[in-house]
């Protein structure tokens, strides 16, 4: 005979493993700028990119519950580096370095291309990918050329808008619904879409389920 829980209390249980995971420690293990420098992991991987000023640090901040975590590494002038973090001994948390600046040059953007796609290649244990799309704004050339990527390498991946409380619920809607229509021509593109605001917190406990889904199970 088996226990179901009613949705309700599914949905209960996995916010509380979401927020007991993200309670946990969280440290700064490497970082790499360069192929080479890919720090082999033991543990199950989640990352998060989007275009430079999307809230991506922001986020990663609010999720685990810290001002400076995802600022610590990020020295300027070396943002072009991929920063890995463990959380509770269950979950690596990887910070890609944003895409799509403005006045980035040719050179800097083949040295992020060839730095995501080895990486995107090389890790058997990455479960998803968060791709950050600013919710005023939807998605840019730079973020399907991200999806192209991430398509190609078979990687899941999912769209988390960000700053949702500086639209309204019509330019909210509006963009949700074209983004879930580009997503269905997507086949690695996971069919949810995530709505937060780091600011006013919305959001970010759900983000703790889904991601401590993916995590290493605790051990027995
Ligand atoms: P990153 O470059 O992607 O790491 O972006 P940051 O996290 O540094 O955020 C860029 C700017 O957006 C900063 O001025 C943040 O204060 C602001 N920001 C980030 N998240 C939010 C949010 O949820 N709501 C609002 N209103 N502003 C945000």
């Amino acid at each position: 005979m088996t226990d179901t829980l009613d949705p309700e209390e599914a949905k209960a249980a996995q916010i509380e493993r979401g927020r007991l995971l993200f309670a946990q420690s969280c440290i700064f293990v490497a970082g790499a700028a360069t192929e080479e420098m890919l720090p082999d992991l033991a543990l199950n991987e989640v990352a998060f990119a989007g275009r430079s000023n999307v809230g991506k640090s922001s986020l990663i901040n609010a999720l685990t519950n810290r001002n400076t975590l995802a600022r610590t590494s990020n020295t300027p002038g070396r943002t072009q580096q991929i920063n890995f973090f463990e959380l509770g001994g269950r979950l690596s948390l990887v910070d890609l370095p944003g895409h799509g600046y403005a006045k980035a040059s040719k050179e800097k953007i083949d040295i992020w291309t060839d730095l995501v796609n080895s990486y995107l290649k090389g890790r058997p244990k990455l479960r998803r990918v968060c791709l950050l799309v600013d919710a005023r704004h939807g998605l840019k050339v730079t973020d399907r050329e991200v999806m192209d990527m991430l398509d190609g390498s078979a990687v899941n991946y999912q769209i988390v808008l960000t700053k949702v409380d500086k639209s309204n619920q019509d330019e909210l809607k509006s963009v949700l619904e074209k983004t879930k229509t580009e997503l269905a021509k997507r086949p690695a593109a996971h069919p949810d879409i995530g709505l937060t605001s780091a600011t006013k917190g919305y959001g970010i406990e759900d983000l703790r389920a889904e991601l401590a889904s993916l995590a290493e199970e605790i051990g027995e």
